[in-house]
């Protein structure tokens, strides 16, 4: 099966044999890709001209009914993509529902959200005397751009990297070309096919090119927006490029990241700590450790360390790990034989710094997989006893079910090792202690987009270290790529120029009969 680009509103495979999408746990090829022979420069040209012109005749409000629309095709077809997910990604059930449900509810809160929006433009702040009558002022506004939204995907959610890019993307009526992760190209390709088949959106306003992305880059206009998720190194490709450069092409990155979890001065068997261990599991089990998200590092006390060691290795010798047909499997397979290399390189690099407490076997027995052809990478939990002075723990992202944990002999330490991680996207603090806290999060607030924190009153209540919300900011300063995602309308700004019009009141009155206002951003 070769996957089907769909650009100026037409099916259009790709030249040549392509490249494969593999099951992980059988090794078995399921799909080809091929973006040769595509016309990227018209495909983009028709999807500004076509689709963001007639997305942005409707009002944000028709918009959001689309989204609604939407989200009622990828509902219908949720078996569907859990069985791809399965095929093309080893995903549990659980893995599959967290990036196929993920998107359908992403989709879900941006319709509502931009509902109300009965207006095609937004009007930013109060107006601004310009002269001492009045009769010269100026006034805020934030235009949707005239070109199209670039999704440049990663591998490891091919379902809610769409769709939490093009909620907000078309919300403002913005046209979109995706360019899903090769390895996993299949589910966003369904996806896409599904929503072109019901016909819900103007033609050119949804476009997927599968495979490589050629000279994607080359022909983008300043009228365009870039949104990259991915490893920081192609990233700097992306910024690089000298054409995104000279035409100043918007662009939004969501780079790699070591998050941390920190634990306070709460001893084993409290609730922080029992949270803390609970969730650290989840983090390295759920779609095996391949989310951007996930507790790469254990911040604990270093005479809570061993305890935590203890606890954190029990609850993993539970977890099965293995076919996710097998419905005791906890734990799937990494998505393609380059990852799990590059995940058990990654875990040598952590292992000549921090000792293996837990797994790290490279040659363990999956349940119901052949060890040769499947990409399974065990659960592995390592301790480094002085992480202020190892590099490898704060600086190497092993993009699999692999955490270490780092000891620290007094808050401040605490704070100085969950910076190290050179700006990460969320960082979550288990404690009662008030103080500690506090001064945590303040201390670790501009070297992190997110901060989740968990104690006692909060309890199970608390939405999960990696879980990403809709309403809340997703995103990271430095390492983790500078950008912002999400965070319920504030979304729009990425797809959005300001200006202003400074004129007299009636210019201005006029205008703002079209802007809704933008207190919500
Ligand atoms: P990747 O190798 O950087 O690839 C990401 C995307 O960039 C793919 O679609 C890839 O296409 C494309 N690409 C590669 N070279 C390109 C070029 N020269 N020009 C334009 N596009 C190019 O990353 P990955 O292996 O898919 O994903 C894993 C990484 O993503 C991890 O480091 C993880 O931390 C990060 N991640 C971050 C977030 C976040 O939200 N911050 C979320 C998920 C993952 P091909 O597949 O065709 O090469």
């Amino acid at each position: 099966m070769k996957l089907a680009n769909y650009i100026c509103g037409e099916w259009k495979q790709g030249d040549g044999d392509g490249q494969a999408l593999v099951d992980p746990v059988t090794g078995e090829q399921v799909a080809t890709v091929s973006s040769h022979g595509i016309d990227v420069r018209r495909a983009l040209d028709y999807a500004r001209r076509q689709g963001t012109s007639a997305l942005q005749q409707l009002t944000y409000s028709q918009r959001a009914d689309l989204l609604g629309k939407v989200a009622e095709v990828l509902s219908a077809n949720r078996a569907e993509y859990f069985e791809i997910s399965k095929k093309n990604l080893g995903a549990t059930e659980a893995d599959a529902s967290f990036d196929v449900d993920g998107a359908i509810y992403t989709l879900k809160v941006y319709a509502k959200l931009g509902k109300p929006l009965e207006g095609k433009l937004i009007k930013e702040g109060a107006t601004i005397p310009l002269s001492k009558t009045g009769v010269f002022q100026a006034q805020h506004f934030l235009n949707p751009l005239s070109g199209v939204a670039v999704f440049i995907n990663a591998f490891n959610f091919p379902a809610w990297g769409l769709w939490e890019k093009a909620a907000p993307a078309l919300l403002s009526g913005m046209a979109i070309l995706v360019k899903p992760a090769t390895p996993t190209a299949w589910l966003t390709q369904r996806m896409v096919e599904d929503v072109v088949k019901a016909g819900i959106l103007p033609q050119g306003a949804i476009s997927i090119l599968c495979g490589s992305a050629r000279d994607l880059l080359d022909h983008l206009t300043e009228d365009d927006v870039i949104s990259f998720t991915g490893s920081a190194q192609t990233a700097q490709t992306i910024r690089t490029n000298p054409n995104v450069v000279s035409r100043s092409v918007r662009t939004n990155i969501e780079a790699d990241s070591l998050n941390a979890a920190i634990l306070g001065p709460d001893a084993p068997g409290t609730p922080p700590f029992d949270l803390l261990v609970k969730e650290v599991v989840r983090e390295m089990t759920l779609k095996a450790g391949q989310k951007c998200t996930a507790i790469r590092r254990i911040i604990a006390p270093r005479q809570t360390a061993a305890a935590l060691a203890e606890a954190i290795s029990a609850k993993l010798a539970t977890v099965r790990v293995g076919n996710p047909k097998n419905a005791e499997v906890k734990c799937g397979p990494l998505v393609n034989k380059a990852q799990q290399k590059s995940a058990l390189e990654g875990l040598s690099h952590l292992a000549r710094e921090a000792k293996v407490v837990f797994g790290g076997d490279p040659n363990f027995q999956p349940i119901d997989a052949d060890r040769a052809t499947s990409c399974f990478v065990q659960p592995t939990l390592l301790l480094c006893e002085k992480p202020l002075q190892s590099h490898a723990v704060n600086e190497v992202e092993v993009f699999g079910p692999v955490t270490t944990i780092l000891p620290y002999d007094s808050t401040e330490e605490a704070i100085e090792l969950a910076r190290r991680g050179s700006g990460s996207l969320v960082a979550s603090v288990f404690s009662d202690d008030s103080s500690f806290k506090h001064q945590v999060t303040l201390g670790i607030a501009s070297a992190h987009g997110r901060i989740l924190v968990a104690d006692s009153a909060v309890g199970s209540n608390h939405t999960g270290h990696g879980n990403v919300i809709p309403t809340c900011l997703h995103g990271g300063p430095g390492r983790a790529g500078g950008g912002e995602e999400l965070a319920g309308l504030r979304a729009l700004h990425l797809y959005h120029r300001r200006f202003v019009v400074q004129a007299g009141p009636d210019v201005i009155a006029e205008i703002s009969k079209q802007a809704v206002d933008a207190s919500a951003l």
